[in-house]
């Protein structure tokens, strides 16, 4: 059973597509947060950003590259959150890895990408600096 998005990709159902490469495509979000709020997609299927393979990585990065100042440009926005919800429990509901850029306007009411957590963390110094030395661990 293919994804929403991978049937976009198909042309089995409809999208606003604004850009398509041999392995990327971008296409307006069906229930924008904002004007111009575009998805940015690998064509082929992987769940998470750490299942694309390098290369497509890459392309995909120099297509959300390419479309913020196309999106920001068409839209006159003043800035853009530009954010991936990577897993289910992060609210991931396509699972189809998809990068959102959605177009911010002073004054638009909308939120840092901080206000996404809820309470923050009380954590020592000591146990920073494990959490620190256990990420460097495995970079
Ligand atoms: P996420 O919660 O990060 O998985 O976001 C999925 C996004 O896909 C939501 O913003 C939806 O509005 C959007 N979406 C779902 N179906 C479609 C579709 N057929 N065409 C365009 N966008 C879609």
């Amino acid at each position: 059973m293919s994804t929403i998005f991978s049937q976009i990709v198909e042309g089995e159902i409809p999208a606003r597509v604004v850009y398509e490469d041999e392995t990327t495509m971008a296409f307006l979000d069906a229930n924008p947060l904002a004007p111009g709020h575009t998805l940015v997609i690998p064509k082929d299927e992987y769940e998470r950003l750490n299942d694309i393979p390098d290369d497509v990585a890459t392309d995909l990065y120099a297509t959300i590259h390419r479309l913020i100042p196309a999106v920001e440009e068409s839209v006159d926005a003043d800035a853009s959150t530009v954010a991936f919800n990577n897993g289910e429990e992060a609210g991931q509901e396509v699972p189809h890895v998809h990068c959102h850029i959605v177009p911010r306007f002073e004054g638009d009411g909308g939120g840092p990408i901080h206000a996404i957590a809820g309470d923050r963390p009380e954590l020592a110094d000591d146990e920073l600096d494990d959490i620190a030395a256990d990420i460097e661990s495995r970079a």
